[in-house]
């Protein structure tokens, strides 16, 4: 039995706890998360959010991609999304490495050059600022008014906003 195979049978326990009920597809908030893969951050539960709220975006680091942005404009153009919170986090793998350096590994390790950025980063808040500029710059969202970007520390477990003037 591996992994998934437990998660499958979790999954069985939780269904039958549950009654059946239907949601809504459009998110009850109007609101869109965007953060790290990181597992110590349990967005539902750090934010109060339950099921049906909001969308919730995850890559490593929480970076704003193309597809990230591909993402934002479907939630806001089709499933009536206002609001995007940005959160990062303190202890990010993605600090653990830099762009050339990964970048040479997987180049070196498959004789493939990656087509992506690998968007590591050294200062948080920097990066935070930076995520929240690209979301507010897009050209593809509707709703760019209500845009927010937070550290979170996965020690204390608690949000830090970060200031972005404009
Ligand atoms: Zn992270």
């Amino acid at each position: 039995m591996d992994v998934i195979d437990e998660l499958v049978g979790n999954n069985r326990a939780f269904a039958d706890a549950l009654p059946r009920h239907h949601l809504d597809v459009r998110p009850r908030r109007r609101l869109a998360v965007v953060t790290c893969m990181d597992s110590r951050l349990d967005v539902f539960a750090a934010l109060g959010l339950q099921d049906g709220e909001a969308h919730v975006l995850r890559n490593a680091g929480g970076v704003i991609t193309d597809d990230v942005i591909r993402s934002l404009a479907v939630s806001q153009r089709r499933l009536g999304t206002r609001a995007v919170m940005l959160i990062h986090h303190t202890d990010c793998g993605m600090q653990a490495l830099t762009d050339d350096g990964f970048r040479a590994e997987l180049q070196e390790a498959t004789g493939v050059a990656p087509a992506f950025a690998i968007e590591s980063f050294t200062d948080v808040d920097a990066d935070v600022r930076q995520s929240v500029r690209r979301v507010r710059r897009s050209p593809f969202l509707l709703h760019t008014d209500l845009v927010r970007g937070f550290v979170y520390d996965v020690d204390s477990h608690r949000l830090r906003e970060v200031e972005v003037a404009d």
